[in-house]
């Protein structure tokens, strides 16, 4: 015993605890095994690796954030349960996302002391629970994990320092710049409502963005009400509610962009009700938006409606002239370009809808005029604008709700099975067809748009896009008919 007394404590029960792990898993490798392929096993299993054991509770290490997220929604409650056959109902698991590749390398995972592991320093972080109704995250105080955005992917550019204040927006600015200094603090809930391309998710990004660079250790999950909708949706069918619902109640800032599309989704509604609560009660910030006032919301419930009320609601309306102008000035800046002053103007003087078709246009005679090696003047500015089509008639708020509307009528057939998985050719065809229109009138992301479609992925949505611009290519029929829906939904 000689060589074990020169250990210290510490390292002994590091030993001890990894000791524990390791026989703990291969109990539970065994009951899962058998309900499982060989190749489900060695794909999702084999990566894992069982790290510390301590009470009741297993920590072990994920080798990415992905792989978590993908295991946890499709073995979830499998896991949960088994672990709970091996260790009764006390028992749960801990991931930590390992990205330093240990969790990859059996050899050098046998090599780290368990307690030794500094998470801090391999950037791991604990991420969730599936199994025990509290959070791992909240109780370890041995890891300082950096501060974690989980849902969409933020865009960097959309920042406080990027984005122009003007009267149209002047409070929601204010506003949004205080909560991302002192969240969960005033303001709770904070909800931006106004038309669409005039600013909100480029704000409520902001507010992420701001936080996630000033602090550590803070967890905050944007995502979108479709989004939200088809996770949640999600969470029924695969068994893991529960869980799903534990993610958001462990949240610090919680952003839900576009909250229009909760309407008439009643179940999503009470489970988002409880999740509010939950977080509003121990003041942890909630940030919501909307494209219009919440009274407005037709199929809200009245609870969550007065909840909204409870803290903060400011709009954003329309930019001015001189705003759209500013705005411009400063895309110029940020892409490095200079747009002589007429051009700017001649641009702001038409196209007024919304901030989106503003830099489209920009966009556009940027690239042209790189392209053809032309400096950026009126003429390539009208040509840019024309090409935007028709601008000024222009309706405003197309949203994919209102194409899968206009769509379903075209094609006479019910909305509800156009989300539906069914391959009945007249339905597979109106699908395409308004995720094709999705695609070029909206500036929603692919994976947006498969997500109002019963949660349908990218590719799918570019596959969805072939197949109508084929069939427009052939069928003059065709052509027309989606010309004739186009023409309504922009002008109607
Ligand atoms: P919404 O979510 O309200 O539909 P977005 O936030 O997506 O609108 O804004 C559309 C585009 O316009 C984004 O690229 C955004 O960066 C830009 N934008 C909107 N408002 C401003 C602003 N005040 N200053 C700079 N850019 C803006
Ligand atoms: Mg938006």
């Amino acid at each position: 015993m000689e060589n074990l007394s020169l250990l210290s404590n510490l390292d002994l029960n590091a030993a001890d605890t990894e000791v524990r792990a390791v026989e703990v898993w291969s109990k539970f490798l065994e009951l899962i095994k058998s309900n499982l392929t060989e190749l489900k096993y060695s794909t999702w299993f084999k990566p894992i690796k069982p790290k510390f054991f301590d009470e009741d509770t297993l920590t072990v290490l994920v080798p990415s954030q992905d792989f978590y997220e993908m295991i946890f929604s499709r073995f979830g409650s499998m896991i949960s349960n088994s672990i709970q056959a091996v260790l009764g109902d006390n028992g749960r698991v801990v991931y930590v996302v390992d990205d330093s590749g240990i969790a990859d390398d059996d050899n050098k995972a046998l090599d780290i002391p368990a307690e030794n592991t500094k998470l801090e320093n391999t950037k791991s972080e604990i991420i969730q629970s599936p199994v025990s109704g509290t959070y791992a995250a909240a109780e370890r105080t041995d890891v300082t994990a950096d501060s974690r955005v989980y849902g969409f992917s933020l865009d960097p550019r959309y920042t406080f320092e990027n984005f122009v204040e003007g009267k149209n927006n002047e409070f929601a600015v204010a506003a949004s710049q205080r909560i991302s200094d002192n969240p969960g603090n005033q303001y709770n809930p904070f909800l931006i409502y106004g038309g669409v391309g005039l600013g909100k998710t480029h704000l409520l990004q902001a507010i992420a963005n701001h936080l996630l660079s000033e602090k550590t250790g803070v967890k905050i999950m944007y995502t979108t009400g479709p989004e939200f909708t088809t996770s949640f949706i999600r969470s029924i069918r695969i068994g893991t509610t529960h869980e799903f619902e534990r993610f958001y109640k462990s949240l610090d800032l919680l952003i839900v962009d576009d909250i229009q599309f909760l309407e008439k989704k009643q179940t999503t509604q009470d489970s988002f009700f409880q999740i509010f609560n939950f977080l509003y009660q121990l003041k942890k910030q909630i940030v919501l938006s909307c494209d219009k006032p919440p009274h407005q919301l037709v199929g809200l419930e009245e609870r969550l409606i007065t909840r909204f009320q409870w803290g903060l609601t400011v709009d954003i309306q329309p930019p001015d002239l001189e705003m759209r102008i500013a705005i411009l000035s400063k895309k110029c800046e940020y892409e490095k370009v200079v747009v002589s002053e007429d051009v700017l103007e001649f641009i702001a003087l038409n196209v007024k809808d919304n901030i989106r078709s503003l830099e489209g246009v920009l966009t556009g005679i940027i690239y042209e005029s790189t392209f053809l090696n032309q400096p950026i003047g009126i003429d390539l500015a009208k040509k840019a604008i024309l090409r935007n089509g028709p601008l000024r008639g222009r309706r405003q708020n197309v949203d994919i709700s209102t194409i899968i509307s206009v769509v379903s009528k075209f094609f006479d057939i019910d909305e509800s099975l156009i989300r539906l998985k069914t391959k009945r050719q007249e339905i597979v065809n109106a699908r395409h067809t308004a995720m094709f229109l999705a695609k070029e009138l909206t500036n929603c992301s692919l994976q947006t748009i498969g997500a109002h479609f019963g949660g349908r992925n990218h590719a799918t949505v570019i596959h969805a896009c072939k197949c109508i611009e084929d069939f427009i290519g052939t069928n003059q029929t065709f052509k027309d008919k989606i010309e004739e829906i186009r023409e309504t939904l922009l002008t109607s």
